[in-house]
């Protein structure tokens, strides 16, 4: 029996998973396709609900996995074969151009999510206009200063690919309704002169504190809600028209903008049917990775020894990444002492 965890994904769920699993006495193999450790979080500038500083935070627990003896990491590092069952799976790693083998006791999938390219919601603009931008987009914004100044309004729209069944996912991303809150109120820290819309179709916060930090998106900072899903965004000399239908008040309604900012899809991270099929697991209708029992057995693939940790079991806030890298981590102990 091997006594080595092998960690897929270099994401905050990655991270706390290799962490605990160090931190108990076990050892880690933490691989990463892309170059660097951080995942998504690194992405961020901030984060709801307390409006943490998000880069320091990632990366204080990034520095902690680089400073543990039991923990090796592997950039630009992918799995690429693997056979054997719980205790002693035979895994082939591809760095670069080399290939190594490794055995390993357990698993643990922390692949993480893909954010949606809107390019199908031609209707916004997308692609066509620069000044319609996605979320993630809208946080590059941020980190390099580049929020729109002086006497602007941006619109800010919900559930763009996320429960639309005729383009996009039925299922809800979860988390959109929060962070479009916290990008309404850094454009108000950032300028005040600014003006905020964000149409909705409800509001979905649940988390500690999340419905009163968007209700303080609504009472301190006067971004205003229109509950209504928008129809078109069109550019015309050089501003944005948004169109919408008010679903309270029953009005159409039309809002002059500089800045569209579409809240899209988490969606499963790119691969995740390839990965699943080399590890020999289920993925679910969508192609995030499916546990065998999800009240009490998240972190539980179908396949004894292979644990789930993260965003790539579905869309989820770092809070609840973090617990299940913590829980996926435990898991992994279990198997490997
Ligand atoms: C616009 C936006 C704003 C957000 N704001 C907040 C916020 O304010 N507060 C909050 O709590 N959450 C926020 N989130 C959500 C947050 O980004 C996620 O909860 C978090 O990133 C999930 O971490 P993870 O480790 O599960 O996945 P990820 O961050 O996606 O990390 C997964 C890692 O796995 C790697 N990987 C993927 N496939 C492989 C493979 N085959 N082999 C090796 N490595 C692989 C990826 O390269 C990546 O590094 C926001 C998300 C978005 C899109
Ligand atoms: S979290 Fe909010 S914005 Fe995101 S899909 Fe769900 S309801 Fe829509």
């Amino acid at each position: 029996m091997s006594k080595k965890t092998l960690v897929i994904g270099g994401g905050i769920a990655g991270i706390t998973a290799a962490q605990k699993i160090a931190q108990n006495g076990g050892e880690v193999i933490l691989i990463e396709k892309e170059d660097a450790l951080g995942g998504n979080f690194a992405k961020l500038t901030y984060t709801f609900p307390v409006l943490g500083d998000a880069k320091s935070l990632v990366s204080q627990e990034v520095q902690k996995v680089q400073a543990a003896p039991s923990i090796e990491v592997l950039t630009n590092t992918t799995l690429t074969a693997c056979q054997g069952s719980v205790g002693s799976f035979s895994v082939e790693l591809k760095t670069m151009n080399e290939t190594r083998q490794e055995t390993v006791g357990a698993i643990i999938v922390a692949a993480g999510f893909h954010y949606m390219e809107p390019t199908a919601y031609t209707e916004y603009s997308y692609g066509r206009s620069p000044k319609v931008v996605t979320s993630l987009e809208f946080e590059k914004m941020a980190a390099e200063n580049r929020l729109p100044q002086g006497n602007v309004r941006v619109v800010f729209v919900h559930c763009v690919g996320s429960r639309d069944k005729a383009k996009g996912y039925v299922y809800c991303s979860k988390i959109c309704c929060s962070y479009s809150a916290k990008h309404a109120i850094m454009l108000k820290k950032a300028n005040p002169e600014s003006k905020a819309y964000v149409f909705y179709i409800d509001i979905r916060a649940l988390g500690k504190g999340y419905e009163e930090f968007i209700r303080s998106a609504m009472e301190e900072y006067n971004v205003r809600y229109i509950r209504g899903r928008v129809a078109k965004v069109l550019e015309s000399e050089g501003k944005l028209l948004v169109r919408a239908e008010d679903s309270l008040m029953g009005n159409p309604v039309e809002v002059e903008a500089d800045l569209v900012v579409l809240a899209s899809a988490m969606e499963p991270p790119v691969g995740s049917r390839e990965l699943a099929n080399i590890l020999g697991i289920a993925t679910d209708e969508y192609g995030f990775f499916q546990d065998v029992e999800s009240n009490v057995r998240p972190c539980h693939s179908s396949k004894p020894g292979i644990f789930l940790a993260g965003s790539c079991t579905q869309p989820m806030e770092i809070a609840s990444a973090v617990a299940m890298g913590g829980l996926s981590a435990s898991e992994a102990l279990a198997v490997t002492r």
